[in-house]
């Protein structure tokens, strides 16, 4: 009895016309074999498991075939699949076809034993042929040894590359090379694909779980067909035939039906937290992992923006843009669109960001299931909240202290559910003082020119990595004493946010100004600890050195901070205009790690004690300076934009709040 050959094996198509998705290639492929126009290098590259190699194997194959194109026994430029080279080529034991999977074989040696036999005639068949597997792999030395023989190639010498990472491969070997970029295979051909094999193999299963496994298989069909494997390994028989079921394919995938998540959305929709929370505690307790759960939901997420972008609607057909972005089974395209209904795109995007994070932050965390549970409340809560940058708009639009008692219609702030509890919190959080009203009357120069509504909250859309990052309305407290009310949901925030303040200026000297530049001015950051009152010191007349120990005493008094009092000893103190400048020796990555956030709020509660309380203190990475004076090349002029936007408050706020870092500054400011 024959071993069992899994089907990606047994199913790999010969010829050009066989290899599903690819035509854009095969195509080109064809009509060069039949002009005879042969290139030296190809490249292949695409996603895994899409028939890049299959496709190396075929143009082998056409190239060493022993019968000519036009013969009766090859008519078309395809191999005949007959002749002794097709078929010591299929069986991979042609001596002239030489597969290297570059992953194990990425040295120079090995490439250099490639070129030296490379010179060599081909044994026995027209082309000498080396099929590079994973060639991104290779080392750069290596590819430089390529190199030279893909410059003056022999006649003879045929080299293609199958890579999934086409940027890894070196300019001047790619610019030797054609290069065939392939696609991710559609889900309905990738369908078809099963079903001709299903047949083939006798194997009993339906459109929706030959979907399943397409959809599974996300594009590859390789990984389609691994996951047919399985399912038909464990699947009942059925009057002789193995027959494969939806649930069953569920099951081993450990996704469930997307019906649960079409029930989520509603129970979200409707505001009922207790409703989210038996449905998925009810999976949970049935053995399903809450990070696969969070994936799935994830997916589901993102089908539904698609289908409210692209407009569609339940009960239309999926044409153009949607049927190409929503590569999933009609049945689950009009789910998706069922669910879009329920929600604005802005909800819907807020969302999907909401669960990405929280599948990306299920990874290490402990206790799972209530992290999901709290990720799947966020969704709910989320309707409650109002978007950052409409109160960020609203400022803008009163530079007094005047409430605002409408907010923007830039923002488009959804409405609230008409049953919803928090509808009076929500009116009330609207009609109260903006958090931010204390700091707008404590304005710089910047601060009434935020009047841009509509640039300044698009921008943050399309820039904030923290689409849920929202006002709370509620416990909002006028005093101007308080902390703002800002309510971040309670994870880490992981990429830096992108503050951008409108208007600001262009010159590209001040974009991106290293994130270590960040500073907070002490009077405008209406925190307890550093609102308090700078005590009087004794100190009058300190001078740098002195300021220096002062500073690194202060941290050698505290627990926990001896590195960072070392380290500020080690540091060159320089005044650059009202910024005082530490020049560590740590890098960038290291420097928030030893001077952390609590070493960086003594060092400036110590330096608000001194007579230098009115500088601004600025850490910086890396080596000091050979000349004397370490000044940042990048540090922001005095009046510009970076300068501007880092002392606004808003700014300052954020960055305090959220321990964000300034990495981009636009210039919205007419010239
Ligand atoms: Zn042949």
């Amino acid at each position: 009895m024959a071993a069992y050959q899994v089907l990606a094996r047994k199913y790999r198509p010969l010829s050009f016309s066989d290899v599903i998705g690819q035509d854009h290639v095969t195509r080109t492929l064809i009509n060069a074999l039949g002009q005879g126009r042969i290139a030296h290098g190809y490249i292949f590259s695409g996603h895994r498991g899409i028939g890049k190699t299959t496709i190396a194997r075929i143009l082998a194959s056409a190239l060493n075939c022993r019968n000519i194109i036009g013969s009766t026994e090859r008519p078309t430029p395809e191999p005949c699949n007959q002749c002794e080279s097709c078929l010591e080529i299929r069986q991979g034991n042609a001596v002239d076809v030489i597969e290297i999977d570059a992953a194990t074989n990425r040295g120079i040696d090995e490439i250099r034993e490639l070129r030296d036999a490379a010179r060599y005639r081909p044994s026995r068949d027209k082309y000498k042929i080396y099929i590079l597997d994973e060639a991104h792999q290779i080392t750069d030395a290596a590819f430089n040894a390529l190199l030279k023989t893909l410059e003056e190639p022999p006649d003879h010498i045929v080299f293609m590359m199958a890579t999934t990472q086409p940027e890894d491969i070196p300019q001047t070997i790619r610019s030797r090379c054609q290069h065939f970029s392939f696609h991710a295979v559609k889900l309905d051909d990738i369908v078809g694909q099963l079903r001709t094999i299903a047949t083939a193999e006798h194997i009993l299963a339906d459109d929706t779980t030959l979907s399943l496994l397409a959809e599974a298989g996300d594009g590859s069909m390789r990984d389609a067909l691994s996951i047919m494997d399985q399912a038909i390994a464990s699947a009942p028989v059925v009057d002789g035939q193995p027959a494969l079921a939806a649930d069953q394919v569920r099951e081993l995938m450990g996704t469930v039906s997307n019906v649960i998540y079409e029930q989520i959305l509603e129970a979200v929709h409707a505001n009922n937290s207790a409703d989210v929370l038996t449905i998925i505690g009810r999976l949970l307790d049935a053995g399903n992992g809450a990070p696969q759960l969070a994936r799935q939901f994830v997916r589901y997420l993102r089908n539904c923006v698609v289908a409210k972008i692209t407009g569609f609607i339940p009960g239309a057909d999926a044409t153009g843009v949607t049927a190409d972005l929503l590569q999933i089974s009609a049945e689950e395209r009009q789910r998706a669109a069922r669910s879009a209904t329920l929600f604005t795109e802005e909800e819907l995007s807020r969302f999907l960001s909401i669960m990405l994070r929280t599948f990306d932050e299920l990874g290490y965390r402990q206790e799972q299931r209530f992290h999901f549970e709290l990720g799947l409340l966020k969704l709910v809560h989320v309707q409650r909240l109002v978007p950052i940058e409409e109160l960020l708009s609203q400022l803008g639009a009163k530079p007094t202290n005047t409430p605002s008692t409408k907010p923007s219609s830039i923002s488009a702030p959804r409405e609230p559910v008409a049953n919803s509890p928090f509808v009076t919190s929500s009116a009330r959080a609207t009609t109260t003082e903006s958090p931010f009203a204390s700091d707008a009357s404590r304005k710089t120069p910047v601060a009434s020119s935020l009047g841009n509504p509509g640039l300044a909250s698009e921008t943050w859309d399309r820039t904030s990595t923290t689409g849920s990052l929202a006002l709370a309305p509620e416990p909002i407290a006028p005093a101007p004493s308080t902390r703002p009310q800002l309510v971040v949901p309670p994870v880490a925030v992981a990429e830096p946010i992108v503050i951008v303040a409108d208007p600001i200026i262009t010159e590209p000297s001040i974009v991106n100004p290293p994130a270590e530049t960040l500073s907070s001015r002490p009077e405008s950051v209406p925190s307890a600890d550093i609102a308090e009152k700078p005590a009087v010191s004794s100190a009058n007349t300190l001078d740098l050195t002195e300021l220096q120990h002062t500073l690194s005493s202060a941290l050698a008094a505290v627990k926990g901070q001896t590195s960072a009092s070392e380290q500020i000893e080690d540091a060159t103190l320089t005044l650059n205009d009202n910024t005082l400048e530490i020049q560590t020796t740590l890098s960038k990555t290291m420097l928030p790690v030893v001077i952390n956030a609590e070493a960086e709020r003594i060092l400036k509660t110590t330096l608000r004690s001194t007579t230098f309380a009115h500088l601004t203190l600025k850490l910086i990475p890396g080596a000091p300076a050979v000349s004397g004076k370490p000044k940042s090349p990048r540090a922001a002029a005095s009046g510009s934009a970076a300068d501007l936007a880092q002392k606004h408050p808003i700014v300052q706020q954020a960055i305090q709040l959220f321990s964000a870092e300034i990495s981009n500054i636009i210039d919205l400011r007419e010239k």
